[in-house]
This record gives C-alpha cells, sequence and structure tokens, in this order.
C-alpha cells in the first residue's frame, strides 16, 4: 500500500523504519480518509433455508472502495480499524447503511431479515444500544427484519453484560447471532442461559468436516446443542453439494456460501431474492 503514496518519502522512511509499521500508519490514514470520503460499500450475500433453497435473508459485509487498489476485503482492513479505534465509525456506517437500504426495500414490498457484524469494540461502547435504536428508527426498518451478529469471544467476553446490553433490542424484536461458533470459549452453561437466536457455524469446520472427523463432530455438536436450545443454525461457508446435503441431513436451518452466492451489490440481491429466480431453489434440489 505504502509505494503508491510514495517517492521519496517512501524510499526514505523505508530506509529508517520498520516497513509494517510505516505501512500500518498508511493504512491507517487512508482508512480515516476512507470514512470521510464514503470510500466505504456494503455488499450482502444470501442465505438461503436448507429445505428448499429459498431466499432467507442475508449478511450485510463491508468492503473498501480504494481510490486506487481495488475493491479491498475486510480482512484488509477491519483488523487495523479496531486497532486504530476506527471500527465504532465503521460499524455505525454498514449498520445505518443497512438499514436505510432495508427499510427502503421493505417499503416497496420486500421485507428482507439482514443481519450486521458488530465488534467487541462497538459492542462495548456506552451508547451501543442507542446507535442501534437510533438506526432503526431513523431509517424506518422493522426490528424484527434486524440481526446483530457478535463474534463467540465478543460474546463469552462478559456474559452478564452481554445478556444486559442486549435484552432492550431483544425485546423490541431485534435478533442476535452467535458468529464464528465453534472458534471459541463458551462456558457452556452460559450459552445455555444467553439470549440468542442462532448460532452460525463457522466456516472452517464446514470446510472441514469431510476431510477430518473432528470438524465433523463439532458441527454434529453444534447442531443438536441448537436443537435442544431451540436455536437456528446457519452454516457458513457452504460451497459443495456434497456439504449441503450433510448439513441438511443434521438438521441445520440455513445456509450461506458460494455454493448460492457471493456477497454481491443490493441491486443483484434484490434479484437473487426474487421468487421467480429459481437458481437457489434449483441448487437446493
Ligand atoms: P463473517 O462475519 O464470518 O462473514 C463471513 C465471511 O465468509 C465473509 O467474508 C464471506 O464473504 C465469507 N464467505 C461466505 N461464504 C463463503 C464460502 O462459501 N467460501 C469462502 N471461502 N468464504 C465465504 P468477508 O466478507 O471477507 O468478511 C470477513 C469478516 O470480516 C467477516 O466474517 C466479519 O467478521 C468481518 N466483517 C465484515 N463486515 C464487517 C462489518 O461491517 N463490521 C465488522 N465488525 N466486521 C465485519
Ligand atoms: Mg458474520
Ligand atoms: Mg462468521
Ligand atoms: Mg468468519
Amino acid at each position: 500500500t505504502a509505494k503508491r503514496s510514495g517517492g521519496n518519502a517512501y524510499e526514505f522512511f523505508e530506509s529508517k523504519m520498520n516497513q509494517s509499521a510505516f505501512e500500518r500508519l498508511v493504512l491507517e490514514n487512508e482508512l480515516r480518509e476512507a470514512v470521510r470520503e464514503e470510500q466505504l460499500v456494503v455488499y450482502y450475500q444470501p442465505k438461503v433455508f436448507m429445505t428448499d433453497g429459498r431466499f432467507a435473508g442475508c449478511e450485510a459485509l463491508v468492503r473498501w472502495q480504494h481510490p486506487t487498489a481495488g475493491l479491498l476485503s475486510p480482512g484488509a482492513f477491519i483488523q487495523a480499524a479496531e486497532e486504530c479505534g476506527l471500527i465504532g465509525e465503521i460499524g455505525d456506517y454498514v449498520l445505518r447503511r443497512t438499514c436505510t437500504q432495508f427499510a427502503e426495500l421493505y417499503r416497496q414490498g420486500m421485507a428482507y431479515p439482514v443481519a450486521v457484524n458488530v465488534s467487541a469494540m462497538q459492542f462495548e461502547s456506552e451508547g451501543f444500544a442507542d446507535t442501534v435504536l437510533d438506526a432503526l428508527n431513523s431509517s424506518g426498518l422493522p426490528p424484527h427484519l434486524l440481526e446483530l451478529e457478535l463474534t463467540e469471544s465478543t460474546a463469552m467476553r462478559d456474559p452478564e453484560r452481554v445478556i444486559h446490553q442486549i435484552e432492550p433490542l431483544r425485546q423490541l424484536g431485534v435478533t442476535f447471532a452467535i458468529d464464528d461458533f465453534g472458534t471459541g470459549h463458551s462456558s457452556l452453561s452460559y450459552l445455555t442461559r444467553m439470549p440468542f437466536d442462532v448460532f452460525k457455524i463457522d466456516q472452517s469446520f464446514v470446510r472441514h468436516m469431510e476431510s477430518d472427523p473432528h470438524a465433523k463432530i463439532v458441527v454434529e455438536t453444534i447442531l443438536a446443542m441448537a436443537k435442544s436450545l431451540k436455536l437456528k443454525t446457519v452454516a457458513e461457508g457452504v460451497e459443495t453439494t456434497e456439504q449441503l446435503a450433510f448439513l441438511r441431513g443434521q438438521g441445520a436451518t440455513l445456509a450461506q456460501g458460494y455454493l448460492f452466492g457471493r456477497p454481491m451489490p443490493l441491486p443483484d440481491l434484490v434479484r437473487f431474492a426474487e421468487p421467480e429466480n429459481a437458481a437457489a431453489a434449483r441448487i437446493a434440489q
């Protein structure tokens, strides 16, 4: 990233400084500009019902339309955003943008559920619940269409506080999912008490469940636990019909993955969701 903005200053710095520290500095400055200049865009990845492939909703995933480097995935900047304290602003932007777009669809008769990722820092900040309320109120999105995804580690860091924080939003109808489930360290006793609605099985288990018996056991165990707790499940990273068949056999509720659709701009998502668009349903036959 640094070379672009480069020239002599870059070469000077490179010889004087640790390169990755310098690159990080450039990235942070560019990221501040990205937030200011509205270079962030939100893509949506569809989720479908395991049983028949019907559209079930989607997940909002942020991208950065970088002025020279093209469209960047969150892997390239989310961690930096967390470290330099910009994740709150980015998260707010994604939340508000998503609410606005899906409220507009709702007014046009398309009541599509949408999930937004929430980082630990954003979730733990003082005004989080108010921000969500404001995003819902000012957009007009019905709260039951909004799902918030917390990673397992965020959810389990301070479970009492999490329960306290999400309860008022849940009472409005907002649902909560535990993202990347299986990768963190959940306390079983808390898991049974936490007011979550959905487990999202991490894609690493889905990817390896055919070749690695341990991954398969994790998937089976999560699905069995979800069943006892009467929670829904989303299998992430479904890429093959074999994976789909296995997950469906095990009773997973929803599938999300390249087999059905990659994260896409809103107009593509709307086409995907149309009932007469039978592509997803065909795959699921
Ligand atoms: P995540 O929330 O677990 O999102 C799922 C990721 O898996 C997405 O990557 C998605 O594109 C990818 N994926 C979905 N299906 C498949 C598949 O079949 N195969 C493969 N190989 N990958 C698949 P993405 O968009 O690069 O996002 C990565 C992570 O960045 C997300 O993981 C989430 O933790 C974070 N992220 C994205 N948007 C936001 C945001 O607005 N706020 C925060 N805090 N984090 C975000
Ligand atoms: Mg997620
Ligand atoms: Mg995930
Ligand atoms: Mg993930």
